[in-house]
């Protein structure tokens, strides 16, 4: 991989090394008797310099480029394809038909301002419809399929620091922001990436993560073309659908390296059937990072336990910490690493300490993340900006060449978050807004500043409550839980139902009983709780938990509960 300055050297000397390698092994969107779809890394490239031709034809070097894809291999050809013409490019979901969706695509395309958009031949009118309701008529929308004859693709000279695509971040806590990755940051991750997990030349790496978020992009798509590998694909909507269809993948496929959040482990655990496991191997899965949102410990083992007959090895979960900020990897350890788990004494995390708690009381489980993939780790009080000691509580910041050049046209926001500059004056760490603690060089990652729940002084993670709600009943699926102003502020838990649930239970005392779990573990009183519909809780396209999102909704009286428990002061809100 040496001598390589940017991402383009490298896919390219790919190509000329071992042009009829498998790059992509694109899996069938439904199962039958349809072959996987396999592309080459001539095949690649050949599709990545015709349209960089014609993107260069165009005027698009320099200029962002927006990619809204469905399909698998055109994603990866138009990605690399901007990457082959010194364009921008800017990765983003297809519209669905979703007001929330289209609002999220609006934004992006008004903050990139793209010279135009490539999209699946299928996809392109609703894409060109969707710009143009948003005043962006004039946006020209490319069927990347059928790509106009033009002049032949010149390799323009790309210093490492030439910004390669705009990430933009899943909005699950405020409004997209597009962070500025290079390609030194690209080539730079993906070292860390292969240092820390120990990823090897040629591995087959694969899995069903949405190639516009960072965790699919960088880990799933462009690691294995690091690598030198192939990339085995699945969709997200194939996922979902039948959760089976991953692990199957991996087993067909023979897959040594996939990752997803901690969500779509559960999912697996509560969807897989007995029938389906009889049928799975996974005994050739090597690694299994569990990455993106907090890693639960109970996630982790239910899974182990559960796919241990299909030869799933317990030490191959891998749980890693990351943000688009940092290109991807920011935290890990190699699989087979003994993982150490915290248990910390609850009430003493309220005021942000580490302490091993007494017999019997209330406790929370921390899982490792491993150690510092690249650069500087520092834990930081967020107040005072001192660097705290190990075992305590604090931001999490970063430093590096993994470290992204900043959000895009934002420079107070790039200021404020890429230039934290300790109390003793060193600067340009990036303030990730996460925090975390540092126990004998490894990382826990407790929660997210933005979305602490301060009630009465005392610091409550979100996630920590909903898992204690999420626990009460099987019927209960995805929750969220947030704070509303009030003297003093008060908590409310919105609550799903899982599909398929009948609604003729009894709705209140499943209510109470949340209010009453609250009180008893927490000693935090609920200003209000509800019972939802399934689908009621919003999630980004990467599937976290849209809280800020959902406190709105709250407020503005959006919800529509199958049933709930409000307190007079919070209903008047
Ligand atoms: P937005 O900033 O718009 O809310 P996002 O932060 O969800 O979007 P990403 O950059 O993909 O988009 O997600 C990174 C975030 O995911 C981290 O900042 C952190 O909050 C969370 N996260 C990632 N890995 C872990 C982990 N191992 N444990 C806990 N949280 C994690
Ligand atoms: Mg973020």
């Amino acid at each position: 991989m040496n001598g390589n300055h940017n991402f383009t050297q490298l896919v390219r000397s790919r190509a000329a090394r071992t042009p009829d390698r498998e790059a992509l092994i694109v899996l069938p969107e439904y199962e039958g008797r349809a072959q996987p779809e396999v592309v080459t890394y001539r095949a690649l490239d050949e599709g990545a310099r015709r349209l960089a031709g014609w993107l260069q034809d165009r005027g698009a070097a320099g200029e962002r480029v927006l990619i809204v894809h469905s399909d698998r291999r055109l994603f990866a050809i138009s990605f690399l394809a901007c990457l082959y013409a010194g364009a921008l490019a800017v990765p983003v979901p297809p519209p669905d038909g979703r007001g929330n969706l289209e609002a999220r695509l609006a934004g992006i395309v008004k903050d990139a301002a793209p010279l135009l958009a490539l999209a699946d031949g299928a996809g392109a009118p609703d894409v060109s419809r969707l710009l143009a309701r948003h005043g962006h008529g004039h946006i020209p929308c490319l069927a990347a399929e059928v790509v106009p004859a033009s002049r032949a693709w010149q390799e323009p000279d790309l210093p490492g620091d030439t910004v390669a695509f705009l990430q933009y971040t899943s909005g699950s806590t405020r409004e997209p922001r597009g962070v500025v990755v290079t390609h030194d940051n690209l080539l730079a991750n993906q070292r860390a990436i292969s240092r820390v997990l120990h990823t090897l030349p040629g591995a087959r790496l694969g899995g069903w993560l949405p190639f516009h978020h960072d965790m699919g992009l960088i880990g799933q798509l462009l690691h294995p073309l690091w690598l030198g590998g192939s990339s085995v694909l699945l969709s997200p909507e194939a996922f979902v659908r039948r959760p089976v269809r991953w692990l199957e993948a991996i087993g067909q496929h023979h897959v040594t390296v996939s990752g997803a959040p901690d969500f779509a482990y559960d999912l697996c655990v509560r969807r897989v059937t007995d029938e389906q496991l009889a049928t799975l191997d996974l005994s050739g899965w090597e690694t299994a990072v569990s990455g993106g949102e907090p890693v639960r410990p109970a996630t982790l083992r239910a899974f182990a336990e559960r796919f241990a007959p299909a030869g799933l090895r317990p030490e191959v979960l891998t749980p890693c910490y990351g943000l688009a900020e940092a290109t991807l990897l920011a935290s890990g350890a190699p699989a087979g690493t003994e993982r150490r788990e915290l248990t910390a004494d609850a009430a003493a995390l309220e005021t942000h300490e580490l302490r091993a708690p007494a017999e019997g009381a209330p406790r929370r489980l921390l899982t490792d993340c491993g150690e510092p993939a690249d650069g500087e780790l520092l834990i930081v009080d967020p107040a005072t900006r001192k660097p705290l000691p190990d075992g305590r509580i604090g931001e999490i910041w970063l430093s590096g060449d993994s470290v992204a050049r900043g959000y895009w046209r934002r420079p107070a926001e790039t200021a404020a978050a890429f230039n934290g500059t300790t109390a003793a004056g060193r600067g340009g760490y990036l303030r990730t807004g996460d925090l975390g603690i540092r126990e004998d060089g490894r990382l826990y990652v407790t929660g997210r500043l933005k979305d602490m729940i301060v009630v009465a002084g005392r610091n409550l993670y979100p996630q920590d409550l909903e898992t204690t709600v999420q626990r009460l009943s099987a019927l209960f699926g995805a929750c969220t839980a947030f704070v509303v102003p009030g003297e003093p502020e008060r908590v409310v838990v919105v609550q799903e139902l899982r599909a398929g649930s009948r609604y003729d239970i009894d709705l209140a005392a499943l209510t109470s009983s949340i209010g009453a779990a609250l009180t008893e573990e927490y000693d935090v009183r609920a200003g209000a709780v509800l019972l939802v519909r399934p689908g009621t809780v919003r999630r980004t396209t990467s599937g976290k938990v849209e809280r800020a999102a959902m406190r709105r909704q709250f407020l503005q009286g959006e919800l529509r509960p199958l049933h709930q428990q409000i307190e007079p002061e919070v209903q008047q809100l």
